[in-house]
């Protein structure tokens, strides 16, 4: 076992992560570069795990501290414990993962009443000497004796209280009042854990050591790997430096310095200084830290910035700054510390950014040509991206030019457009979106019990309130489009109306609507949606992605607009059209209500002619915004029960038209009851036992294939058979389609290709992959379903206590309805080699709603899928992830 290794030992970087940690590791290589850290040693993670194991310290290490102290020793030539000329030294964490913040470090290690005394004289400086001690005995009574860290505070306030100016700052307090906080401290640390604070400086640092590697297993430490779901890493290692002192007078201080804006991206020094302070005073905030620049100073306060108060130092901090970002190839983070004019870096990491800024940094540094494409791709958090897109309608020039006017206009109060199908209050947002419906939620004005509703809703409209009210506030926190103030709607709760100006037609619950955010236009029906990058370098990236990735990219789209709008998300091409959601309109679901209850052949017949036309223009539009490239189109998969009338009114609606007794209809509706909708009379199940349901289906759909040809356009249409368990259920559907096939198209076009595929989303399903890739062209992955199976977790109860075994119990690591599964992804694997082994050119992907998670992505690429899925907004993050996955 190897011990510890001095800061400016050479070492291969694998092997010193792993023995060192990240925070060690950058020392390490800012030591390297020259740059001024002060000396110090690191003591290994084994070390850690052999303590953690057998509660002792292993055989040697006790002198191999001794030792690389004494090197510290000589290079500052200051002694551990020397009441004359004290050396001081930091004790911290570090693991090979980055935690920041979590675990603890202690300060100051080594001064008592000897050595304090020796660090006043030698600084000249008993202030500091005191504030310098009374900080040790904070951190030694807090991390070493687990003393409540607010009984210090209070101490502090009641002295500061007692001098009569509660609100006086740390450095205003005078010699006499540090004396007396020190005394307080010591004993305190007596009172509350029975010892006294050791003033055997070796004591001290044994004590410093053990209690920062235990802090690898401290409650915050542990709740944020069990949040970031980091597991099976080693534990942490102990980094002992010299001190270094930002308080030791006004030429001394501690700052943080971004190398470019971490909100934007902007290349300039970015970053705060604290005069006068240590490090931890900056991270705490207590006190106002002033700006780096003169440029990022308040207008009239430059001469407050580390800038013009020490140019010589900011000189010197921008340079190292500037050679470390060179040097690490990404945007750092850097904690330095000035001792009486000298500035020494502390820590260097990679900085957490927005979005936009990461985005930015990446290309401008492909741009500098300090990054390959290749790295810059890897340096954007593919799930970010969502955040960059706001979808927006053409200009309200555009729109006119095509006959489109708004048809009533609020506030702006929300910038963005949406459309969906209006609901009415917050209740009917929540379960219509979670049928996967888009909708926009119209109120009068909302309230705090609107809240649930609004999250789902695309957009809100409300006919009360202005710019600040609550609609307004509450939308722009959760980046909803939104349009207040709209006085001239009238809404009618009790007939579910809505009137967009004084004459037009009223609107009903179902209806669909268009709001634009940014300009308090609302028009009726639905506009097409484009995604416009707020950030203009994302195209560029997003480009290169596109080179970078093997798997191709489909978008989930059920409508003519969505699948215009997945074009400009980059889709290429529609990969789930979910049949059933074309079906939410009022008046559709009222014809397939009487389709599914119609007695009568010939009535049945009729209200399918209804659905079959619908269907057929929707599909004819979705052919032609695609333009020939790929459209899978799902048979109706939805559990009947869902699509069934629930009250008396809408009931009696249907046996008006069906010409049958309330009685009859009510019966027949209730026949399609089941206690387990979700493994119950949907899918390829329904279509086969259905008179009529997927000839209609397969009518449409060919039919506006055949139209499309007929006007040359191109289509690439493959039909996607849902929730198959048996290989007769597909021998039996393609008997279906090949009869419509050969009616519909009488004679063969080169314009149009047909496919057909499996939805793989049922255990049994995967482990008859083989049967099934001799009927089929192609496999699609349903996620969801999959997960619900193998795990035997109904995905629509799931969050009972999925989010208690993530969040509280920490038994999984993750919603494997979010991230695929592990055993879900082998049981994926096991249908693809089955799959593939009977039909080699066989295609397969993944759908559901993992199909746009990152990590899931990176599961498909290693399993060897050719196609994702994902819904629009996380169409440039799937792009982005393919990408990465494949360069790893
Ligand atoms: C799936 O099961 O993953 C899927 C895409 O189908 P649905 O969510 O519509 O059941
Ligand atoms: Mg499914």
């Amino acid at each position: 076992m190897t011990l510890l290794y001095p800061l400016d030992a050479e070492l291969d970087p694998e092997v010193r992560l792993r023995l060192l940690g990240t925070k060690a590791s950058g020392l390490h290589e800012i030591t390297a570069l020259g740059l001024p850290v002060p000396p110090g040693f690191t003591i290994t993670t084994e070390v850690g795990a052999e303590l953690r194991e057998s509660g002792k310290w292993p055989e040697g290490l006790a002198d191999a501290v001794r030792g690389a102290l004494e090197q510290i020793e000589r290079r500052v030539d200051r002694r551990f414990g020397d009441p004359e000329n004290p050396l001081l030294i930091a004790v911290r964490s570090g693991a090979p993962v980055s935690m920041p913040g979590m675990m603890d470090t202690l300060l100051n290690v080594g001064l008592n009443e000897q050595t304090l005394a020796g660090l006043a004289s030698k600084h000249a400086n008993e202030w500091f000497a005191l504030d310098a001690y009374r900080r040790l005995l904070q951190m030694y009574g807090t991390v070493v004796r687990d003393i409540d860290i607010d009984r210090f505070q209070f101490r502090l306030v009641d002295l500061k209280t007692k001098l009569g100016r509660p609100r006086m700052t740390d450095s205003e307090l005078g010699i006499e009042s540090m004396q007396e906080l020190v005394a307080s401290y010591l004993s305190l640390i007596e009172e509350a854990s029975g010892s006294p604070f050791p003033q055997d400086v070796e004591t001290q640092l044994w004590d410093a050591v053990r209690a920062v590697f235990a802090s690898w297993d401290n409650t915050r430490a542990v709740r944020y790997r069990r949040m970031q779901n980091i597991h099976g890493a080693t534990g942490t290692a102990c980094t002992i430096q010299a001190m270094v002192f930002g308080n030791t007078g006004a030429q001394s201080g501690s700052g943080v310095a971004f190398t470019r804006n971490p909100s934007n991206g902007d290349k300039q020094l970015y970053g705060e200084y604290l005069p006068k302070a240590q490090g931890e005073d900056l991270v705490a905030g207590l006190q106002t830290p002033v700006p780096l620049t003169a440029r990022t100073a308040a207008p009239g306060k430059e001469a407050t910035s580390l800038e013009e108060a020490s140019p010589g130092a900011f000189k010197a901090v921008s340079t190292y700054c500037a050679t470390l970002e060179r040097h690490f190839g990404d945007m750092q983070d850097i904690e330095f510390t000035i001792e009486d004019g000298t500035p020494y870096i502390l820590q260097t990491r990679a900085a957490n950014r927005t979005a936009p800024a990461a985005v930015r940094v990446a290309v401008d540094m492909v741009r500098e040509g300090v990054l390959s494409k290749e790295q810059a791709l890897m340096r954007v958090d593919a799930g970010s991206l969502e955040q960059l897109l706001q979808a927006r309608l053409p200009s309200v020039g555009d729109l006119a030019a095509r006959g489109v006017h708004a048809a009533a206009t609020g506030l702006p109060a929300s910038p963005g457009a949406a459309s969906g199908r209006i609901v009415f209050d917050a209740d009917h947002a929540v379960r219509s979106a979670a049928e996967g419906q888009d909708v926009i939620l119209v109120r009068q004005e909302t309230s705090a019990e609107d809240i649930h509703g609004m999250k789902v809703a695309k957009g809100v409209v409300t006919a009360a309130g202005g710019m600040t009210s609550h609609a307004a506030v509450v939308a722009r926190g959760l980046g909803k489009c939104c349009v207040v103030g709209c006085g001239n709607i009238r809404i009618d709760f009790g007939e579910r109306t809505v009137r967009l100006s004084e004459h037009a037609d009223p609107l009903r619950e179902g209806d669909l609507l268009t709001l634009d955010g940014s300009t308090g236009n609302i028009y009726a029906g639905a506009l097409d949606l484009v995604a416009s990058a707020t950030v203009d370098e994302l195209a560029e990236l997003m480009t290169w992605a596109d080179d970078a990735r093997r798997m191709r990219v489909y978008a989930e789209a059920d409508t003519p607009q969505a699948a215009r709008a997945a074009l400009s998300y980059g889709a290429e091409g529609v990969g789930l059209c979910r049949t059933e959601r074309m079906f939410f309109a009022p008046d559709r679901v009222f014809a397939m209500q009487c389709a599914l209850l119609a007695v009568e052949d010939e009535q049945r017949s009729h209200w399918l002619g209804e659905l079959e036309r619908a269907q057929c223009d929707d599909f004819v539009e979705i052919f032609e915004a695609m333009n020939g490239r790929p459209v899978t189109i799902r048979l109706l998969d939805r559990a009947l029960q869902e699509l069934m009338p629930e009250d008396e009114p809408a009931l009696r609606a249907l046996a008006d038209a069906l010409d049958l007794e309330l009685d009859e209809v009510t019966q027949a509706a209730a026949r399609h009851r089941e206690s387990n909708p979700a493994f119950g009379h949907r899918g390829v199940r329904a279509g086969l036992t259905i008179p009529g349901l997927y000839d209609m289906q397969l009518r449409a759909m060919l039919s506006a294939a055949h139209k499309c040809t007929e006007r040359n356009t191109a289509v690439d249409l493959e039909v996607l058979i849902p929730m198959i368990a048996f290989t007769s259920e597909v021998v039996a559907l393609r008997v279906v389609l090949d009869r419509v096939l050969a009616r519909v198209f009488t004679s063969p076009t080169a314009l149009f290709r047909c496919r057909v595929g499996a939805m793989v989303e049922l255990p049994r399903a995967c482990l008859i992959a083989d049967e099934l890739a001799r009927h089929t062209d192609f496999f699609s992955f349903g996620g969801n379903d999959l997960t619900q199976t193998v795990l035997g977790v109904s995905r629509d109860d799931a969050n009972r206590f999925l989010p208690c075994y993530h969040n509280e119990l920490g038994l999984i690591a993750a919603d494997p309805f979010t991230a695929l599964d592990a055993r879900v992804a082998e049981m994926i694997g096991i249908a693809l080699r089955r799959g593939k082994g009977a039909r080699a050119d066989l295609i397969a992907g993944l759908c559901g709603d993992q199909g746009g998670s990152p990590d899931s992505i990176a599961v498909c690429e290693k399993l060897g899928l050719d196609f994702v899925c994902a819904p629009l907004s996380q169409l440039p993050g799937a792009r982005l992830a393919a990408a990465q996955a494949r360069i790893r």
